[in-house]
């Protein structure tokens, strides 16, 4: 679906399809333990979030030279803008390629090459967002935030991914104070996995201006209450939603009670090249699954640029809000 939308739940890592993952192998010298594209495909049946981290991380191995980061991002943008998306705000995960020997500096500026030009190549202006692994240290975040500071301009905030339950956000408080002090802009995954708790405390603790996934918010009525009364966005992402077996089937989806709620809720794809989507592929899928409407699906798109960090350049968001309005529905 090519309805103008905002992309705020994307992990660049997820967007290696198969294809490239075997170009990268080979320019590179890596092997990858699968036959061809068909064989890794394969292998893309998960049981839970743990089994699609462990090849996640294990791909990542062919990603490392700039150049290499800068292919990534504009595949996964030429594909974005063709799916209706304006503007992208991009998580990446430095501490899985820090540990591989692959630098701060390759992975920033191999991204910004593809950023940088991204709206003269694309039509699709962009934001970078730093995410630190959660099971991984609290000191291990501090130094990836130290890593970072030479690259900050190129950097508008910080988030926190990776595998969630017994991981909860408090850990990261200190980090997130100095992310805050640096002027970082600040969000978190919390309540994909993770219980109701971790949604109020990422909101309390870390202080984070939108909640990636926070689904299990519906098991707190409290919850829902002030998420609404606060307009705090979540990034909901559908199809990962059911690869990771948080939802059994797409019509099980909690977003038509969410919406209804009053809930501020925007449509992304989290790890398309895994979870079988990119952004209109899952407004596509909630528009035939869940039946949500035309009046729903241009609510959920301008949604997405409200909770965008356009703050900066409001007449930016204007036009594209009045894009939203102004498409056509084939
Ligand atoms: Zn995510």
């Amino acid at each position: 679906m090519s309805l103008p939308k905002a992309e705020l739940h994307l992990h660049i890592e997820g967007t290696l399809e198969p294809e490239l993952a075997f170009e990268l192998a080979a320019r590179n010298g890596v092997s990858l333990p699968y036959a061809d594209t068909d064989a890794l495909r394969e292998a893309y049946r998960f049981a839970d979030l743990q089994s699609f981290l462990n090849l996640y991380y294990e791909l990542m191995a062919v990603l490392r030279t700039e150049r290499d980061f800068e292919d990534l991002a504009n595949a996964y943008l030429a594909r974005a803008a063709a799916q209706g998306v304006r503007h992208a705000e991009i998580f990446f995960d430095p501490q899985a390629h820090l540990a591989r020997g692959v630098g701060m500096g390759t992975v920033v500026e191999g991204l910004w090459r593809a950023l940088g030009n991204s709206e003269a190549a694309h039509g699709v202006s962009t934001q970078l967002i730093m995410c630190f692994l959660r099971d991984e240290s609290a000191e291990s975040a501090l130094e990836t935030l130290e890593a970072a500071k030479p690259y900050l301009d190129r950097i508008a905030g910080v988030g926190l991914d990776s595998a969630e339950v017994g991981h909860p956000p408090v850990k990261f408080r200190e980090v997130y104070d100095s992310a805050a002090a640096l002027g970082l802009r600040r969000v978190a995954h919390a309540g994909e996995e993770g219980p109701p708790e971790y949604i109020t405390e990422a909101l309390d603790v870390l202080g984070v201006e939108r909640i990636d996934h926070g689904l299990r918010c519906m098991e707190d009525p409290a919850l829902v209450e002030r998420l609404v009364r606060d307009r705090v966005p979540l990034t909901l992402c559908p199809l990962s939603n059911v690869r990771l077996r948080t939802v059994d089937v797409l019509g099980d989806h909690p977003l038509p009670a969410m919406l209804e709620a009053g809930l501020m809720c925007t449509v992304n794809s989290d790890d398309p090249a895994y979870f079988g989507g990119y952004a209109g592929d899952n407004f596509d899928a909630v528009h035939q699954a869940l039946g949500l409407g035309e009046d729903r699906l241009r609510e959920l798109a301008r949604n997405s640029f409200l909770a965008s960090f356009l703050d900066h350049d409001e007449e930016r968001r204007t036009r594209y809000l009045a894009e939203v309005e102004a498409y056509a529905f084939p």
